[in-house]
């Protein structure tokens, strides 16, 4: 169940470089390239007829679905026990709607994170950051390993940076983002060969359905 490749996910955004490119050549074994994912190119059918691969992409969508929910309707809406979450109000609707949702290693829901922004006027406000801080904060511990991180939109470098930190294991997003995507498209931060943790990325999840949502919202 692959999403068909869509368009540029904001106005005037080129497709994203493919990770053809040697240099990004610093995959583990096994782990898929950017463009693998819900995307046409080398590799796009790899494991499909793999029931454990089909699984994965299933529990994969899953996750999504319910990042697309925060995005769209505000933390304040569905949010599991245990997390603080904002009122979504005027400021949450100038917001760019990005939810994400970090699992820990059972599956289990641990953290939930909208881009807040204008919200809070915080420029690290961003939806992985929130999510990433409450996660930590829910388990006691900064150290994420083991756990997922699942994103509407691909990563900036100050996301994939802080997802590097916490030692996240593996990072499931979206729509790809050509213009500040750091996880393969403008930079690929988190499997730059020279860097000592390298999660595991699954991008263009549910593609279509992230850039509508988006474009939805620059329109
Ligand atoms: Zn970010």
């Amino acid at each position: 169940m692959r999403s068909e490749p869509s368009g540029p996910v904001l106005p005037g955004g080129a497709e994203p470089a493919d990770a053809t490119d040697p240099a990004l050549e610093t995959v583990r074994p096994g782990q898929p390239t950017p463009g693998s994912v819900g995307r046409v190119g080398p590799g796009a059918h790899e494991g499909l007829a793999d029931e454990g691969e089909a699984g994965r992409r299933q529990r994969h969508e899953l996750w999504m679905r319910r990042a697309l929910e925060i995005a769209v309707t505000g933390p304040d809406d569905g949010a599991p026990a245990g997390t603080d979450a904002e009122p979504a109000d005027a400021g949450a609707l100038a917001d760019i709607p990005v939810g994400a949702v970090v699992y820990g290693p059972d599956g289990a829901e641990l953290a939930i994170g909208r881009n807040e922004r204008e919200l809070t006027g915080d420029p690290t406000a961003h939806a992985e950051v929130l999510a990433l801080r409450r996660a930590a904060e829910r388990l006691g511990r900064w150290r994420l390993d083991g756990c997922t991180l699942v994103v509407t939109l691909e990563p900036c470098t100050m996301c994939a940076g802080a997802i590097a930190l916490a030692r996240i294991s593996t990072v499931v997003f979206g729509a790809w983002e050509p213009k500040t995507g750091a996880v393969g498209s403008l930079w690929d931060v988190l499997r730059d060969r020279r860097a000592t943790h390298r999660p595991e990325v699954y991008g263009g999840v549910l593609e279509t359905e992230n850039a509508a949502v988006l474009r939805a919202f620059f329109r």
